[in-house]
């Protein structure tokens, strides 16, 4: 068994979900197991309406409704699936039009239509043309916690759901399931994060035991650069598991960052392919390491980024210091990406800014605090990094005169990350891919 996960441009149109047909139908020896997003932009239309229905403005949200009702209607042709759940929508939205409040669980309640959909309307095309297919709910499969929004699926329960379900279907059909939707032990919906259909993928690959995930999208594999910054960025053609995992969690959005961790359990290697150039060989995740002659793998980066620099009020930091900190950040749910510390302050960066008031206050409590805003954070990553003297040095230099506003080296061996202002972001990933990328290892990159 393969998984084969397609995300939301890879299924945007009739057309793409055509492609990831043929795409299947050369594959079905290896008895594939389908994973899909919500068709295009789907799921940030859903968010859209929501906020426009809690906003005040139900008519503007149940406009937007009918048109994201017309889009899935025309490229799926399947009149009353589309109008069921749309009916459904609208009742939603109405509800919380009233309510005016959007809590984390109906914000799931409504993106999980998006994935819901998808995965219904590439199920009936199989059907149509020549694949038998079977849908399965993910929500009956993929168990999670109560985090709406960011659930954290209950590995065994998932396992012996998964392991009990698809292999039987799996002999004989081509099982598809939407990706990025879960349940809790209750029933009730939730969603695995934004991006999370990746790590659907990799739940069900390890759950049954597949030979192999594949992740397919819309780049021909992971790249030495965010191709927005790095147009002619190259392909990598292998990596490891931890490799990717650091890039994935630093901004390379072509993975989620939680894919590998089942991945990894399972030992199951993980293909990034391009499903608009299916005969191009991607990228190969996998376990072993993987020696390059260049430094490093891949440069990954993540704008709008918030530097809050916090400053013991006495003369050096008492012990104790640092717990109340991070105490303040867990109580607010809120994760901290980099830290560094000096005898009297600590930096460190947050990339979600919604709570950032209440833990500034906290803070301020104890210590004095600003907050820089409109930060980026630049990581790079490779095995190399470890073993390489002078590669902080290679990194200053190429930097010439960018400002680097906090440094973290070591922390994982493999990745050397810092933060520069946003405004100088594309001009520092060009100056790194300039300077790490000029020779390539053909063993690793594709020129
Ligand atoms: P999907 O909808 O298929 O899940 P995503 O948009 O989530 O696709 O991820 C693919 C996108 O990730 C690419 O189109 C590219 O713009 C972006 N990306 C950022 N960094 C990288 C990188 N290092 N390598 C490849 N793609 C990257
Ligand atoms: N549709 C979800 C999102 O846009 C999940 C995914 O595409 O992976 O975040
Ligand atoms: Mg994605």
């Amino acid at each position: 068994m393969i998984v084969m996960k397609f995300g939301g441009s890879s299924v945007e149109s009739a057309e793409a979900i055509q492609r990831v047909t043929e795409i299947v139908k050369s594959r079905l020896d290896r008895r594939p197991i389908v994973v899909v997003s919500a068709m295009g932009k789907t799921t940030n239309r859903l968010l859209t309406i929501a906020d426009l229905a809690v906003g005040g403005q139900r008519d503007e949200a149940l406009r937007e409704l009918v048109s994201l009702r017309d889009f899935h209607l025309r490229e799926s042709g399947m009149e009353r699936t589309v109008d069921e759940h749309f009916q459904e929508l609208a009742e939603l939205v109405k509800g919380l039009a009233v309510l005016g409040e959007l809590t984390p669980r109906s914000i799931d309640a409504i993106s999980s239509f998006g994935e819901r959909l998808s995965s219904l309307i590439v199920t009936n095309y199989f059907q149509h043309h020549g694949i038998n297919a079977v849908h399965v709910d993910s929500r009956k499969v993929i168990v999670t916690d109560h985090r709406h929004t960011q659930a954290i699926p209950l590995l065994e329960q998932t396992y012996a759901k998964l392991v009990a379900a698809i292999p039987p279907l799996a002999k004989q059909q081509v099982v598809v399931m939407g990706g990025f939707i879960a349940s809790t032990e209750n029933g009730v919906t939730t969603t695995l994060g934004r991006g999370g259909s990746d790590f659907t993928a990799s739940l069900v690959g390890a759950g049954v035991g597949a030979e192999e995930i594949q992740i397919w999208t819309d780049v021909d594999g992971m790249l030495t650069a965010d191709p927005a910054i790095i147009p002619n960025a190259h392909r990598v053609k292998v990596i490891s598991f931890i490799e990717a995992a650091e890039l994935a969690y630093f901004g390379a959005k072509v993975l989620h960052p939680a894919t590998v961790m089942p991945a990894i359990d399972g030992n199951i290697p993980v293909l990034i392919l391009n499903s608009r150039r299916p005969q191009v060989e991607g990228t190969r995740i996998q376990s072993a390491t993987v020696l390059s002659k260049n430094v490093i793998k891949s440069i990954a980066c993540k704008g709008q980024v918030l530097v809050l620099n916090i400053r013991s009020t006495r003369m050096f930091m008492a012990h104790g210091f640092m717990r109340r900190i991070f105490e303040v950040f867990d109580r607010n749910q809120t994760s901290v990406d980099m830290v560094a510390t000096s005898e009297v302050s600590v930096s460190l960066t947050i990339d979600q800014p919604e709570r950032v008031e209440a833990i500034v206050a906290e803070l301020r409590e104890f210590a004095e605090v600003s907050v820089d805003e409109n930060q980026a954070i630049i990581c790079i990553v490779g095995e190399n990094i470890r073993h390489t003297p002078g590669v902080g040095a290679r990194v200053f230099n190429a930097l010439g005169g960018i400002n680097v506003r906090m440094v973290s080296q070591g922390a994982s061996a493999l990745n050397l990350g810092f933060v520069v202002a946003g405004g100088d972001l594309n001009a520092a990933v060009q100056a790194l891919h300039g300077e790490f990328f000029a020779d390539l290892d053909p063993a690793v990159f594709d020129a």
